[in-house]
């Protein structure tokens, strides 16, 4: 348990390649939810901290890596993911920590995966390029394709090392400089990951790091008139609102916001790994992820057998010790949450709904924000539990009757962010994928994320994507040059 483990050091801000206190010197405590303990303290950064770090990476963009051979950029950041790698352990083990997810997905998954994107888009450092274009004889016409200059990022709680990886690794091998901010509730490894950057050979200024409240730091990056542009994950509603004050400095922006997405079960799937799907579709990450299938679509003929199955598998997930490599369902992130996810649950079953698994908080050795692997059936997607984003291990499964009719359900949402289509037919799977309003869509599968493929959303799941090569189009611009050859 956490009382056996090494003290974590109080973290600081990284501001041009330095560990320094916030200029007000203000901190803010970090918890482990599993535990209801204080595990650190942490700077917390303020207005005045934004602006040194947006100059700080405004001189790196200006100086040292706007001048390093995009060859130099790639082994720095190859090396980075290295680095990743081999702190696997600790990165997990803080990430575990602060966030509650269990080891086994934040040491075997969430630090692999942050490796796994500065890795990939290392290889892009040296492919970005603009081209020649066949305009007029008269002309040599080409483009360039460059660097925005400073990127500001901010990122959610859910995901915070691989949120550093998603952001920062395309931000950086396009040759922009990033100001961080990572979420109050999870700063810690996005600061260690600070420290393994400037080890890997990333000058000062590159990459900063500024921990703070949303409110306050994350405000400040927004409007500050040297931020080229925000990269933002989080709710839809602070999404809303970043729109609103990244407006005045005209600034680019990629918001990747909530989701309720759809996991469609047809009859004729293979119903032990559409099972298995359902199951991590929403459990997986305390179904705290933005992609999370939330909403289980099945089809009526199957749909009580399938609910009776999922009820059984959905107790058996017990909330565990997420030091435990065994756990696989940790912790919700903060008494908040917590607090939400179960309001959810009092919503669902008022509305109607059938609590067939879960629905209450379980302490794990008498303490922690734990809430059970929840199973709400005979949900009609009018309710709030079918369209509202809950963010926690909360199923809502919804009956259908046919292809017309599971893709209206599914397409029946604000959101748009991804879904999954469980059917032998291969005729109805890719019909199915191609009708769905949803920014990716897994057939027979679920949960799967590589560096190498795009993921954003569909309506107010946000826009531009994060991953794949596409991502690059967002950390670059295009300049068109004439020659004129006359
Ligand atoms: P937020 O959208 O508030 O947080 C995301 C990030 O934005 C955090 O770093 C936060 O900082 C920052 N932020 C908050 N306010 C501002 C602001 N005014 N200007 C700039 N940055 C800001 O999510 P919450 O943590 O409040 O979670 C609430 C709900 O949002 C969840 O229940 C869930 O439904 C949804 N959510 C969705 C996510 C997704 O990936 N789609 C991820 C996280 C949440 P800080 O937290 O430090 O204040």
């Amino acid at each position: 348990m956490t009382d056996t483990l090494a003290p974590v050091k109080p973290g600081r801000l990284l501001i041009n390649g330095e560990a320094v206190d916030s200029a007000s010197g203000k901190t803010f405590t970090t918890y482990n939810p599993a535990t209801e303990e204080a595990i650190t303290t942490v700077a917390s950064a303020g207005a005045e901290d934004v602006d040194r770090a947006v100059k700080a990476a405004r001189a790196a963009f200006e100086g040292p890596w706007g001048k390093m051979k995009p060859s130099d950029r790639q082994r720095v950041l190859f090396k980075l993911g290295d680095l990743i790698l081999a702190n696997a352990e600790e990165l997990g083990r803080l990430e575990t920590m602060d966030n509650g997810k269990p080891i086994f997905e934040s040491k075997l998954i969430d630090a692999p995966m942050a490796a796994n994107c500065f890795h990939y888009f290392a290889g892009w450092a040296t492919k970005i390029h603009g081209d020649t274009l066949p305009v007029n004889p008269a002309f040599l016409n080409y483009t360039l394709r460059e660097p925005l200059g400073v990127v500001g990022a901010i990122i959610p709680w859910n995901f915070p090392m691989i949120m550093v990886g998603w952001k920062c690794a395309p931000a950086l091998a396009a040759g922009n400089c990033v100001v961080l901010k990572p979420a109050e509730l999870t700063p810690l490894t996005a600061l260690r990951i600070g420290e393994l950057a400037l080890e890997a050979g990333l000058p000062p200024g590159v990459l900063n790091i500024l921990p703070g409240p949303g409110s306050v730091a994350g405000e400040a990056l927004v409007r500050h008139p040297g931020v080229d542009k925000i990269s933002f994950t989080g709710s839809t509603e602070i999404g809303k609102h970043l729109m609103k004050s990244a407006a005045d400095s005209v600034k680019k922006l990629t918001l990747e916001l909530g989701g309720k997405s759809p996991n469609i079960v047809f009859a004729d799937a293979d119903l032990d790994a559409a099972l298995r799907g359902a199951t991590t579709g929403i459990f997986y990450g305390k179904g705290e992820v933005c992609a999370a299938g939330s909403r289980l679509l099945v089809e009526k003929s199957i749909y009580d057998d399938f609910v009776a199955k999922l009820a059984e598998r959905a107790k058996k997930m017990q909330p565990a010790d997420p030091l435990d490599p065994k756990t696989r369902l940790g912790a919700i992130v903060s008494e908040k949450q917590m607090n939400t996810v179960l309001g959810y649950v009092d919503i669902g079953a008022k509305e109607g709904a059938k609590v067939v698994a879960g629905g209450a908080r379980q302490p794990v050795n008498g303490k922690g924000y734990f809430v059970q692997a929840t199973v709400l059936a005979d949900v009609n997607n009018q309710m709030r539990v079918a369209q509202e984003e809950i963010f926690g291990p909360v199923l809502a499964v919804i009956p259908f009757d046919g292809v017309d009719d599971a893709v209206r359900i599914a397409n029946d949402s604000v959101f748009g962010l991804a879904a999954g289509v469980w059917t032998n037919n291969v005729k109805k799977a890719h019909e199915v994928a191609r009708r769905l309003q949803a920014g990716t869509v897994w057939i027979n599968a679920y949960n799967f994320y590589d560096a190498g493929m795009p993921f954003g959303g569909y309506k107010q799941s946000g826009f531009g994507r994060d991953l794949g090569p596409d991502c690059l189009d967002d950390y670059t611009q295009v300049k068109s040059v004439w020659v004129n050859l006359e």
